[in-house]
């Protein structure tokens, strides 16, 4: 058994390195005091062999006493560390010349997908919209069968779907999140879900792999098509400018009956006809519908009691129509050029 071989000699490492750190006044003579106390030959590692020279029933005890010194003298180590490395932080800074001009802060400012999906939120929020989200990894249950996509349907095609395995996959539109909420939320509710989704495309100047979707819905009692024209007119009013006209165009959703595509007057040329539109007149923004009943059932919904729409609009379309973005590809790349196009409207500052 050495000198420290007992609870004295324990209480009284605790002291000696504790004053050793202390005394330490730079980080080389603390780096001396750690190497002599919690160094591989040092003090505490001389009292732990000790441990092998005590009869069998005490070492339990003693092994617990010389874990809790040991953490003790660390923690003692790491806190003077702190002291002396803020010393020298300090020093540093008084040394520096304070007539120097300061350094030039660099500010980002909002991507652009993120000011018009902030932008979009907001309109709904105002129409009384409240914000749920869901799992980008999805069961194919939730993905396609609860909203009424026949088994042969041509999305549930490997070609269009990045399957992780046959019952789940990454998410090709917000639906699913529709027959989530259901579940667990009885009527009236008049949702909004953001969020990204994933398909399996050959990425093109007007497709990706992934982009941004905001879904709709609005569960009540007697709820219309006129509902839905209401309140997508309001959107479109209020984001692209009030003499924005919508139109619906009949359309196929497995999970919507009657279903739509809804078009805008194009804002560039107020319908007269233009590049931007195709000099259509019209843009595309979204698709829509009244909730389909088997939709309903599968989310436990009386479809004879309550109604409902639905809609869906790509918001990288959205942001590409306002601002004139030619390539889908380019709200996903890092391109600074790009990128800054769109700080100083957002109140950022481009750098430099
Ligand atoms: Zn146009």
């Amino acid at each position: 058994m050495n000198e420290h071989g007992d609870r004295a000699g324990v209480r009284e490492l605790r002291s000696l390195a504790e004053s050793a750190f202390t005394e330490a006044n730079d980080l080389d003579a603390l780096e001396a005091a750690r190497v002599r106390f919690l160094g591989r030959k040092g003090e505490l590692t001389g009292l732990l062999r000790s441990i092998g020279e005590l009869p069998p029933e005490e070492r339990p005890a003693f092994g617990d006493l010389v874990n809790d010194l040991k953490l003790e003298i660390q923690h003692s180590y790491e806190k003077r560390k702190a002291v002396l490395s803020a010393e020298i932080v300090e020093e540093d800074y008084c040394a520096g010349d304070p007539t120097l001009p300061g350094r030039r802060t660099i500010h980002g400012g909002l991507h652009v997908l993120h000011k018009v999906l902030r932008e979009i939120k907001s309109i709904f929020f105002g129409m009384g919209y409240t914000l749920t989200e869901g799992p980008d990894v999805e069961l194919d249950y939730y993905n396609f069968e609860a909203l009424n996509f026949p088994l042969d349907h041509p999305s549930r095609d490997l070609q269009d779907t990045f399957y992780i395995n046959r019952d789940i996959l990454l998410r090709t539109q917000t639906s699913p999140v529709q027959v989530r909420y259901m579940e667990k939320h009885k009527p009236p509710l008049r949702i909004i879900v953001p969020g990204r989704v994933y398909r399996n495309e050959t990425p093109d100047p007007s497709h990706a792999s992934e982009f941004l979707q905001m879904e709709g819905l609005f569960v009540d009692k007697n709820v219309s098509l006129a509902d839905l024209r209401n309140d997508v007119t309001f959107f479109a009013r209020s984001f692209f400018g009030p003499d924005a006209k919508v139109r619906f165009r009949p359309h196929f959703f497995p999970f919507t009956e009657p279903s739509a595509e809804v078009d805008m007057t194009c804002f560039a040329c107020r319908g007269s006809g233009c590049p931007i539109c195709g000099r259509t007149g019209w843009l595309e923004i979204m698709g829509a519908g009244m909730v389909h009943p088997h939709v309903f059932r599968y989310a436990g919904y009386d479809p004879d009691a309550y109604t409902g729409f639905a809609f869906g609009m790509g918001i990288d379309r959205i942001a590409m129509l306002k601002y004139g973005i030619d390539d889908i590809r380019r709200l996903l790349g890092n391109d600074l050029r790009f990128l800054r196009q769109f700080w100083t409207e957002t109140g950022g500052e481009a750098i430099e």
